[in-house]
């Protein structure tokens, strides 16, 4: 069976127009599927002979299997998939409006020590179906458009390359949900390889780096990957897209006790990125894992100041949702799985 979700635009016309349809028939089926219908059925404008003719498809449809509303507004899901799997995205209410944190794969297999969306690895992928179900549910589910999306949620998007992509190009697509590119920002822990590649492929989204280290020494003691590429080559990396997208690259850096945020890190950090169009988002740990321990507000005010001093454009990353453990990977861990 395949989703029909996971076929991009073109993919869809195309199969339909083989089918004996006009060409006019593809947008109205793309605008009914993302706008959540839950069956063949539900395309009313569209005649029911056609899915008679295309047996193997079928509507994903994730089940909401928790739900937390937090006093901030902040909503965070836990959804089932249909073999059992379950992820999580967070919606989040901004003045200029409402933003998901979504989800690319059933769990990860970076292995940052500090993050507990990687506790009991990978999974597997999610299709650019699952992954756009949750913004076309979580919108349907609150009643609201959705308009800016960060892939910061459980999962490597840049590990599961092809789908996210996919995703991408069809969140994007004007009778989908028309997501703005510029809307869109992706998260890596920096698979450089990936990176080029991405800078290649003419989306102008926003790239987010999770540096978390000014040296790869630090840097490979919390994040496994740091010993496949190091920092220079991510910096390198991270020029090259700025020049091919014209976008500024962000990143992140979560602030832990006593590992990554003294003076000197600072500074060190401040050098590496001298000179590039760049943002740095500074993220007080949340302690998930045994361990790690959040810096104090001191030492966090004092690595941004001394960032600041150094010309580098710096925020500390407002924390909403903290009643609901809105951080990605919590509810996940407790929920039961299938075949863990
Ligand atoms: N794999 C991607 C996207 C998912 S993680 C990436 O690494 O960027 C999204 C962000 O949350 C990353 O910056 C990640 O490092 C950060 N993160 C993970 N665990 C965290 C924790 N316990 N506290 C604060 N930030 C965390």
């Amino acid at each position: 069976m395949i989703n029909v979700k996971d076929f991009t635009y073109d993919e869809l016309s195309a199969l339909l127009m083989e089918n004996g349809e006009k060409s006019f028939r593809a947008g109205q089926v793309f605008k009914w599927l993302h706008s959540g219908v839950t069956c063949f059925d539900e395309m009313t404008n569209v005649p029911k002979s056609l899915w008679k003719k295309l047996p193997d498809l079928y509507i994903s449809v994730p089940k909401i299997e928790q739900k937390l509303v937090s006093s901030d507004g902040t909503v965070k899901y836990l959804w089932r998939l249909s073999d059992g799997e379950c992820i999580e995205s967070v919606v989040m209410n901004y003045e200029h409006g409402y933003s998901i944190c979504i989800s690319t794969q059933a769990g990860c297999s970076m292995g940052c020590k500090f993050c507990a969306s990687t506790i009991g690895g990978k999974i597997r992928d999610l299709t650019p179906g699952e992954i756009e179900d949750q913004i076309i549910f979580a919108g349907k589910d609150m009643g609201v458009r959705i308009s800016n999306v960060v892939l910061m949620g459980i999962g490597e998007p840049l590990d599961n390359y092809d789908n996210v992509i996919k995703f991408i190009k069809n969140a994007g697509h004007e009778k989908g949900l028309n997501i703005g590119m510029r809307h869109i920002t992706l998260s890596t822990c920096g698979l450089v390889d990936k990176m080029y590649a991405l800078a290649d492929e003419g989306l102008p989204i926003t790239l987010s780096v999770s540096l978390h280290a000014p040296e790869d020494e630090i840097r490979r003691s919390i994040m496994p990957v740091a010993n496949k590429y190091t920092i220079e080559e991510i910096i390198k990396a991270c020029k090259y897209y700025v020049r091919q997208t014209g976008r500024r690259v962000s990143f992140e850096y979560t602030l832990i006790k006593d590992v990554n945020d003294s003076k000197e890190n600072a500074k060190t950090l401040a050098s590496l990125v001298k000179g590039m169009q760049s943002h740095i988002n500074l993220i007080p740990v949340n302690e998930a894992r045994k361990n790690i321990s959040r810096s104090t507000g001191v030492t966090i005010g004092v690595f941004k100041d001394i960032l600041l001093q150094n010309g580098v454009n710096v925020t500390i990353r407002r924390t909403l949702g903290g009643d609901i453990n809105a951080s990605c990977g919590q509810l996940r861990n407790k929920s039961d799985r299938s075949g863990s």
